[in-house]
């Protein structure tokens, strides 16, 4: 039997295409993992906004199959940068001539006189930055607005930290963009479901036997020499093990010592906030903040995304994964300072309905050191039918779809053996 560790995406997906026996083993009293959401007094919240790309038809078709064609919008992504006293287009390098002209200059001046070190050094996510954008576009937008986000050097991350992910320019798509603006992107428009991104989980889990996972119910330990998972209630044998939780935690239960640091991640609060009446955003789905000073890096609009009378923000706060004990009082005082500062919230608008919750880990740091064990590790899990997966199990920055593409794969090449 396959145990499938994990009621996310990645392990409903995996069970949805199994073509054998299963189990999956749940911690939380509610499927659907990072892909949840949450309905008070109707507001309709995610853990954190999720919006759905598709790159592969044959998933779209077969997520879609189960969804009601009138249950899905199609938005078109409108984001931009709260930078000194305007909004400015994202992504920043391609919208450099929206800044006041000093700081255009600087920009423009820096971009063409990258010197060939800077140019050649590529060690880091950071030096990547200065080698493709220049000292003015990495340090006014990139750095800041990264630094933020991931809570930590960024010279300690991988050049590809982000990959497919980071909007990567040249200097004449640069310039271009100043008068021909490129909206033609891949991720122009995006999918949401009305009801939340949950509605995407129900679809896959429409496909696998309920009887077939235990909620509430967390794994402890794995001894990989006898095949036997312990969880908080039982013990049980495996033939292969899927597993979908934190690499590191699913090392640390197979008892396999990792030095220590190898392993790092953000955690991000997410504060979900409805009011009153609307405020004066009404166009974009998200607005970015690299401001040291401003609480959050990014603050998203399902108001303007579903099409709703009333505000309903989600707000975003990275913070290192070591950070102990978030005092969420004092963040959320914080953070309604902050959206009233930056003219979201007017001072009248009353709040009408909240919630929080802490993401940890959301973003994991992908370094040259956590990319070379993570195959060693994969390598000696799979002598003994442990496969790791999903956007935490593979260790990696990867989309939703990513995930059921993964999981799909894997289980038709287990199915062949
Ligand atoms: C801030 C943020 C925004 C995002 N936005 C988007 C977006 O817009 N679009 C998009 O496509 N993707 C987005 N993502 C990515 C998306 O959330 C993930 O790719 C996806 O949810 C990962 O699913 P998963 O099943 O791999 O992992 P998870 O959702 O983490 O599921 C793992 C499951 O395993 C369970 N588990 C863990 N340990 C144990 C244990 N010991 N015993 C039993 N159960 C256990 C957990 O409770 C959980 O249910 C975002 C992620 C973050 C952090």
């Amino acid at each position: 039997m396959d145990i499938i560790i994990g009621a996310g995406i990645s392990g409903l997906s995996y069970a949805a295409a199994s073509q054998g026996d299963y189990l999956i083993i749940e911690q939380e009293d509610r499927i659907g993992g990072y892909c949840k959401t949450i309905k008070q007094e109707g507001f309709v919240w995610d853990y954190s906004g999720h919006f759905f790309h598709f790159q592969h038809p044959e998933i779209r078709d077969y997520v879609m199959e189960r969804i009601a064609a009138d249950e899905m919008l199609n938005v078109e992504k409108h984001t931009q940068i709260y930078y000194a006293d305007r909004l400015v287009d994202f992504p920043f390098q391609m919208n450099i001539h929206q800044l006041p002209q000093e700081e255009f200059i600087d920009c423009l001046y820096d971009l063409f006189t990258i010197s060939p070190t800077a140019e050649n050094d590529l060690h880091s996510f950071k030096s990547m930055l200065y080698a493709k954008f220049g000292r003015s576009i990495a340090e006014k937008f990139l750095i800041p607005y990264n630094t933020k986000l991931y809570a930590t050097d960024l010279d300690k991350l991988d050049i590809d930290a982000m990959g497919r992910f980071f909007p990567y320019a040249d200097r004449e798509q640069i310039v271009r963009n100043f008068r021909h603006p490129e909206t033609r992107s891949y991720n122009a428009s995006f999918l949401y479901p009305k009801e939340g991104c949950e509605r995407i989980v129900k679809s896959i889990a429409s496909h696998v036997d309920p009887a077939r996972i235990a909620l509430g119910e967390t794994v402890s330990s794995i001894d990989t020499a006898t095949h036997t998972v312990y969880t908080s209630r039982r013990t049980l044998h495996y033939d292969r093990l899927i597993s979908t939780m934190p690499l590191p935690r699913l090392l640390e239960s197979c008892s396999i010592a990792v030095p220590e640091g190898i392993y790092t991640w953000n955690k991000v609060l997410v504060f979900n906030l409805g009011f009153d009446r609307k405020g004066k955003e009404t166009r974009n789905c998200w607005i970015y903040f690299p401001q040291r000073d401003l609480v959050f890096y990014r603050v998203g609009f399902y108001d303007n995304i579903i099409g709703q009378d009333r505000m309903s923000l989600y707000v975003e706060i990275g913070f290192p994964q070591k950070q102990a004990n978030l005092n969420i009082a004092e963040l959320r005082e914080q953070t309604l300072d902050d959206l009233q500062r930056v003219g979201i919230v007017a001072p009248d608008q009353q709040l009408v309905a909240e919630h929080h919750v802490v993401m940890n880990p959301a973003y994991v740091h992908i370094t040259k050191q956590s990319e070379a064990d993570k195959q060693q590790r994969f390598a000696q899990l799979a002598e003994s039918q442990v496969y790791s997966i999903g956007r935490y199990g593979e260790w990696k920055y990867c989309s939703l779809e990513d995930n059921i593409f993964d999981a799909f794969a894997l289980a038709k090449r287990l199915a062949t053996r």
